[in-house]
């Protein structure tokens, strides 16, 4: 790995302490420093420059780049909502648009997302509508099939360890969204991304999505301190989801906005048609016009943090 001023030499695959005497004897050795962090690949060790994901001439996620904003329902649910959602956001110049297929509900009896058609719909609405598409994939067989229907793949809370799973969206040349797990740290998180990297895709995006605590006031506990904390730790962009952060719509704006204050290179927001009525996560949901409201000020407030290099 060319550097500036030196070029490292990163040993992957070991396990275990590797003795350096044969290493040390070598000319042009000037330093050998033994990395006992579980993601090389992720961490800034070997890779100090930031990971920028390019999505579309517009949209670049990480680095520098401006607050990418990604919205849509929890699930997709009919032709009608998902289309009307879809026209709704890319009016307003949303560059991606979220929506479940496969839904990884707590309870078998909830609703589990339309799954194969539901897919279909986002491939033509990524041709038609002309806006980036991701969703969840929940099982290693079905990657390759979606990864190729949609423009983004995401590995949610609840697989955020299923090795099958990274391996396999690893293997595929699509950004993923890889969402923190409900109880892990950091360190569990970004080991999950070096699973992904291993495989080759180097287009992993980060995301929050806060975590399990004692608290129950709200759905879950927004970890805020991550963003820049991982900013130090790895080249990756790291985005933020105040929806199910939170689980509460009065939330959504004032979590987005602080995220956004303290770094993070975008954030995922749920937006329903009509949220009284979605079958699932409606409570954390913003109905259109709330969106179009929150959107306008999150890119204000972005906008000014860039301007005064806040
Ligand atoms: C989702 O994005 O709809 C979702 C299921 O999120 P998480 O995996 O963070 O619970
Ligand atoms: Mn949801």
């Amino acid at each position: 790995m060319p550097g500036a001023e030196r070029t490292a030499i990163g040993i992957i695959g070991n396990q275990g302490w590797i003795d350096e005497s044969p290493f040390a004897a070598l000319r042009g050795i000037r330093e050998i420093i033994h990395v006992t962090k579980p993601y090389k690949l992720v961490g800034r060790d070997f890779h100090p420059s930031d990971t920028v994901i390019k999505i579309d001439d517009k949209t670049k996620i990480g680095g520098k780049n401006p607050l990418v904003i990604i919205a849509g329902p929890c699930a997709i649910e009919s032709r009608e909502q998902i289309f009307k959602t879809a026209r709704y956001l890319k009016r307003l110049g949303v560059p991606i648009l979220r929506g479940g297929a496969f839904k990884p509900r707590t309870s078998p009896h909830s609703f589990q997302g339309m799954r194969e058609e539901g897919i279909e719909m986002l491939d033509e609405i990524r041709s038609k509508i002309g806006i980036k598409v991701v969703t969840e994939v929940m099982s290693p067989e079905y990657v390759s099939s979606v990864a190729s229907r949609v423009d983004m793949l995401q590995v949610g809370a609840r697989n955020m360890q299923n090795y099958d799973l990274l391996r396999e969206v690893g293997r595929t040349k699509n950004p993923v969204i890889l969402k923190r797990g409900l109880s892990s740290t950091v360190e569990e998180w970004l080991a999950s991304a070096e699973y992904i990297l291993l495989e080759g895709n180097r287009k992993v995006i980060l995301c929050e999505r806060g975590i399990r605590t004692f608290e129950t006031s709200t759905r879950n506990t927004a970890d805020l301190s991550v963003i820049p904390l991982v900013k130090k730790l790895t080249h990756l962009p790291v985005i933020f989801d105040p929806s199910h952060a939170t689980g509460k719509r009065d939330l959504v704006y004032p979590m987005a906005q602080a995220a956004s204050a303290v770094g993070a290179h975008g954030v995922m927001i749920e937006v329903h048609p009509d949220p009284e009525h979605a079958l699932s996560d409606g409570s954390q949901s913003l109905d259109l016009k709330e969106f179009r409201k929150a959107y306008a000020r999150i890119l204000q407030l972005a906008g000014f943090i860039k301007k005064n290099r806040l």
